[in-house]
């Protein structure tokens, strides 16, 4: 395998570069910004850039995604806020919605003119998703049948600001529980649903629980037939993972590069922590870890160039990047000492970023506690675990009716 960039990708690359430096995205504090920088993004052809062109994408190749989001992890430019529907719903609906429902839907995806939530764990049913037990009854109404929702979800990441939201619930409480569950599109902004924003150990809120109370669906938002939500939640799980892992790798770049700089400027003893041979050691394991995560993403970026899509082997990676950013917070901590804990206030030589501060996110502090996430979020460690035994490395099963992975979330 050639892992040399063609002159056509190294050009693509310039343009990319220097529209980001053409472009500084401001102030994005409130939603309004957020959305207009994704518009932005988007008018300069940066959003969606793999989906179909009918659906108002690019056609990119997969290499030329890449490379913008390589692009815009190196200069440190935030990524669109639609991130789920460009992430996963959408994929989903272009693949298994009506025309009907792509028409009037997925446009509005890219422009960030609807955000959209993925309403599928609830308190009792994560790693289990297949337990979920919201309901929807299809029921007349005197202009005709609608589905009627009862029940809660949680974790709803984006619930707070969310127009739609793909929702899990079951149909068919009497069938194997797998078969009984379907997909809906669900309008947040009707009676019926009550967001409530969770804060977070970080101090944000990005999270929502979400209450049903005879919320309503109409017959044309279901997606796919009726009793498929299962099949289908697995599609859009399988877009989630082991998407950008190159983007990840210049974004933990940047990061050691600064913590360098940082080790140098803190003394110790008398001493620039630098020259501590341990911490000496435990960056260059860093750097290493890295190195690695970075031919895993040429893995996959080879095999996305030639048509495939990555399989069950993605979980190595998203096990790997995971474990590995926490364990690499645990490390900025052990080497920044108290300052590793400093919200604000943090001595502009010592901070993470000093040039381009965007807020929370930009302290060490915030991306210690962020990196407990990734451990959890599409599929946590012990489900990936659990797919790499049985369906990478073939391990022989347990013989439990009930068994893990079979019944278990993927993403
Ligand atoms: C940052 C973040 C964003 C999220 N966003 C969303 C969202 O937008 N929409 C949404 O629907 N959900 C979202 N979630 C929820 C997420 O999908 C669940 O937290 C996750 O699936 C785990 O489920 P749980 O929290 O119920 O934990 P549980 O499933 O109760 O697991 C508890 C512990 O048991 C372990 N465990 C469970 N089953 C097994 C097994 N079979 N074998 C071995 N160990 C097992 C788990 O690994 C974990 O350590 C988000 C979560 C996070 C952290």
């Amino acid at each position: 395998m050639d892992l040399n960039y063609s002159a056509e990708d190294e050009q693509f690359r310039l343009r990319v570069r220097q529209w980001i430096a053409e472009h500084p995205p401001g102030p994005l504090g409130t939603l309004a910004q957020k959305k207009a920088w994704q518009r932005t993004l988007y008018d300069a052809g940066y959003v969606g850039m793999g989906w179909p062109k009918e659906f108002g994408g690019q056609d990119a190749r997969p290499m030329e995604q890449a490379i913008v989001a390589e692009e815009m992890a190196r200069g440190d430019v935030p990524g669109a806020v639609n991130s789920l529907a460009l992430g996963l719903i959408g994929p989903t609906l272009i693949v298994h919605g009506t025309d009907e429902q792509k028409r009037r839907y997925v446009q509005r995806m890219l422009t960030a003119d609807d955000i959209w939530c993925q309403l599928y764990s609830e308190p009792d049913s994560g790693s289990d998703l297949a337990s979920i037990k919201t309901r929807a009854v299809l029921e007349a109404f005197e202009d005709g049948n609608r589905w009627v929702i009862n029940g809660q979800k949680v974790w709803t990441s984006l619930g707070p600001i969310a127009d739609y939201g793909v929702l899990l619930a079951r149909t068919d409480p009497s069938v194997p529980k797998h078969q009984g569950i379907s997909y809906f599109i669900l309008d947040m902004h009707q009676p019926g649903v009550e967001v409530r924003p969770l804060k977070q150990i970080t101090g944000s809120s990005e999270f929502a629980e979400v209450f049903f109370n005879n919320a309503v669906v109409p017959p044309e938002n279901i997606i796919g037939r009726e009793g498929q939500g299962w099949e289908l939640a697995q599609t859009t799980l399988g877009f989630e993972r082991g998407g950008s892992l190159l983007a990840r790798v210049t974004r933990h770049q940047a990061s050691m590069r600064r913590l360098v700089e940082v080790a140098q400027a803190m003394s110790r003893d008398g001493e620039s922590v630098l020259e501590d041979p341990v911490m000496r050691q435990k960056l260059g394991r860093m750097v290493v870890e890295v190195e690695v995560l970075r031919y895993a993403g040429f893995r996959i970026l080879s095999k996305l160039e030639q048509g495939k899509r990555p399989g069950a082997e993605s979980s190595i990676d998203k096990l790997y990047y995971s474990e590995m950013d926490k364990r690499h917070q645990e490390f900025i901590q052990d080497l920044l000492g108290p300052y590793g804990q400093l919200e604000r206030g943090l001595p502009d030589e010592l901070s993470l970023n000093s040039s381009t501060l965007r807020g929370d996110d930009a302290t060490w502090a915030y991306n210690f506690l962020w990196a407990r996430a990734g451990t959890i979020y599409a599929g946590s460690s012990e489900i990936q675990k659990n797919i790499i035994g049985e369906r990478v490395l073939r391990l022989p099963r347990e013989p439990r009716a009930d068994r893990a992975a079979a019944g278990s979330r993927e993403g």
